[in-house]
């Protein structure tokens, strides 16, 4: 979600201002695939250190909405990855 907040003009972005990941110092490639080749050891890792942040962030459910409302395609989102966010919404549409 580094490429995107309230700075944009998004409409709707108020709550990512309160995201965990904000915070100084934090990194937030650990968010995104890196371009080029990422080991599964490598991307297991950085995924569960981003959903590790995630999982203390007071807007996580406000980011989890975005990703689906917008169908983001990459990234972790809300303490999920995309992939993840697909069968959730998959199997709430299907219940
Ligand atoms: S849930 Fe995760 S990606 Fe979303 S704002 Fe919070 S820390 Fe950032």
């Amino acid at each position: 979600m580094a490429a995107f907040g309230p700075e944009t003009g998004a409409v709707g972005w108020d709550w990512r201002v309160n995201g965990a990941c904000r915070e100084d110092g934090i990194d937030w490639d650990v968010f995104f695939t890196p371009s080029g080749r990422e080991s599964a050891t490598a991307c297991r890792r950085r995924e569960a250190d981003a959903k590790s942040l995630c999982a203390t962030c007071p807007v996580i459910r406000q980011c989890r909405e975005h990703a689906e409302t917008f169908g983001e395609k990459h990234g972790i989102w809300g303490g999920l990855t995309v992939d993840e966010l697909a069968a959730l919404s998959s199997r709430i549409r299907s219940a």
